[in-house]
Formats: C-alpha cells, structure tokens, sequence
C-alpha cells in the first residue's frame, strides 16, 4: 500500500512555517489531493495540470505560495523560484516473498545481480539484498549520477545505477511493473534484465520485449528518413529541458539538407504539435514521450538519440538524460 508520511509532512512546514502553500501531485496521487488539502492549517493551491517526474516541479506556477509539496518522486536537484519539498511515497509491499518464489529462476541464471528498483520500493531495497545475500547471491547496488537520489533508483530517463555496475553483473532484476524502465536498462547495458512484479510475483524476462521494442522504433526511424521538415520540440520543464541536445541536432538535421525548426512548449501532445505540419519530430524532453506515445501521433517521433540513426548504421541507443 502506498504510504505518505504525514508527520513528515506537517514537521517539514512547520520549518517554512508558510502561510500559502502549493501542493502538486503525479496523476497516481491527485486522488489523495483534497485528504492532504483538508489535512493543512494553511492556506492551500492546488497544481492541477499534469505531474510526470521530479523533472516537472510546478514552482514557476505557483510562485505565489511560500512553499510547494511535490508528491511522489525523488528530489531532482535543479533551481526552484520557491521552497520545495519533496514527499515521496512508498509502498510498504514485502519484496522477499517474491523473491523466495522465484528463486530456483534466479539461481539458473547467475549467482551476482544488479538489483534495481523506482522510488516506491526503495525503503524495502536493503531487506531484498539481505535475503538474496543470505541465499547465496552476490548482490550490487549501483550508485547513480547528480540526477538520482538514491542507491539502486532508475528513472526513465536515466540508468546510471546500473551501467555503473555492469562489469560486475550477470544480470539485473528489476523489481516494479512495467516495462518502460526494464527496457532501458537491458538497452543502456547490454545484459539481460529480469522483471520481477512484486504484486503478482511473477518474473519475467524482458528479452522479447526487447526485440518488440527495436523493431517498431526501427520502423518509426526508417519513416523519418523521407521526412524533410523536422520540429525539434523543448520541453520548458526544467528537469526536461534540453535545449542544447535541440541545438546540435538542428545543425545535424541542416548538415544532411533538412530543415530543422525548434519549437518550445510544455505540454507535449498530439494536438499541439498538428498545426505545425512537420514531417517528423524529435523529443528534445522526456525520452518516454517518443516511446510510450508513438502510436498517439501520425507523424514519426523521435527520441534525441535515434537521430543519428537517420544517417548512421549504428548499434541502437536508448536516450537518456545524464546529469540535472
Ligand atoms: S524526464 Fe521523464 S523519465 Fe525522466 S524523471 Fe522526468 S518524467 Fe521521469
């Protein structure tokens, strides 16, 4: 069950002692908003737009207030216009009883994990590697660049943690759902990456998965290829803005005789792109964007690393952002 540390909470403002505060929550969270809300003695704003990472910190919006409370994710150190905390949310879910039940497909594969994991299951990271220890496994956490907090903790746009610690793994068993994060360790490593839903217990090798993903990304960048006219779109949240990586592929794009034209925006949608008519555009932002969203819009979208695919015959490159 997901956990936020009210007391946390009410001892981190009474600190700021502020009179406006902002709150902003990711869309897993908005429904706990008006509990929070009714929960403070101050006067409350509530951000209603939408939340994805600690990349999108909503401090320009609500400048007005003393502070804002950004729920969910782990702090992303970059500059706010006014106090943030950051509350992240844990999920108090067991990990060794998954763990115990896939254990036989583990030992198959290899005694030195990379274990890896999002925000939610840290605080339960430490007792998984106690248990994988103590069953025979040589267990390594990866620290990770300026832009993670803590030991062992991916984004999607970033996987320090694990190619930090590549050299040493036989594997990585990431413990969460989805596939978004999976992915792009075995695609930033190399190596091949277990999935282990703790929910349902179930493990899965992300292989397949792997092979699925390339192929239609191929398919998107063979399409941008016949495309003459490129939007390069910045995102203005602060933790995706990447106006310089925009920069270098406009002089790329020009260099291959294409017309390249940023364009600056926050919400990135299929909407707001339309009227622009490009042939194709490349996500100066997110690196999920053009991956998650592809089937959403009818032009190619392309992620900041696949541009030089359009050119180059290259091994295949998930984007990342390094540092903040
Ligand atoms: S850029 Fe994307 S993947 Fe990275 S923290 Fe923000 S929302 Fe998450």
């Amino acid at each position: 069950m997901l956990q936020i540390d009210k007391e946390k909470l009410l001892e981190e403002l009474r600190k700021l002692n502020p009179k406006k505060v902002g709150l902003q929550f990711p869309e897993g969270l908005k429904s706990k908003a008006i509990e929070i809300a009714d929960m403070l003695d101050y006067e409350v704003f509530i951000y209603g737009g939408n939340t994805y990472g600690a990349c999108d910190v909503a401090d320009e919006e609500l400048s007005f207030c003393d502070c804002l409370i950004h729920f969910g994710h782990a702090e992303i150190p970059l500059k706010f216009k006014i106090p943030v905390i950051f509350m992240e949310v844990f999920d108090d879910i067991d990990l060794v009883p998954p763990l115990k039940k896939n254990l036989d497909h583990l030992e198959k594969k290899g005694k030195n994990i990379g274990l890896t994991t999002t925000v939610q299951h840290i605080p339960q990271l430490k007792n998984a590697e106690s248990f994988l220890k103590s069953s025979g496994f040589n267990v390594y956490i990866g620290k990770g660049t300026e832009r993670i907090k803590y030991d062992g903790q991916v984004l999607g746009c970033n996987f320090s943690v694990c190619t930090n610690i590549e050299d040493k793994v036989d594997y990585f068993l990431y413990i969460g759902t989805g596939y978004f994060h999976p992915l792009g360790i075995t695609l930033n490593t190399g190596k091949e990456v277990f999935l282990m839903d703790p929910y349902i217990k179930k493990i899965e090798n992300l292989e397949h998965e792997k092979t699925k993903l390339l192929k239609k990304r191929y398919a998107v960048i063979e399409k941008a290829k016949d495309a003459e006219k490129f939007g390069l779109i910045v995102s203005t949240r602060k933790g995706q803005y990447r106006m310089k990586e925009a920069l270098y592929i406009k002089k790329e794009l020009e260099n291959l005789g294409k017309k390249a034209y940023i364009f600056l925006t926050r919400e990135i949608s299929p909407e707001e792109l339309r009227g622009f008519n490009m042939d194709a555009y490349v996500i100066c932002a997110c690196p999920r964007i053009a991956i998650d969203d592809q089937s959403r819009y009818e032009k190619p979208i392309l992620t900041v690393s696949e541009v030089s695919l359009i050119s180059q015959t290259k091994e295949y490159e998930f984007d990342v952002i390094g540092g903040i």
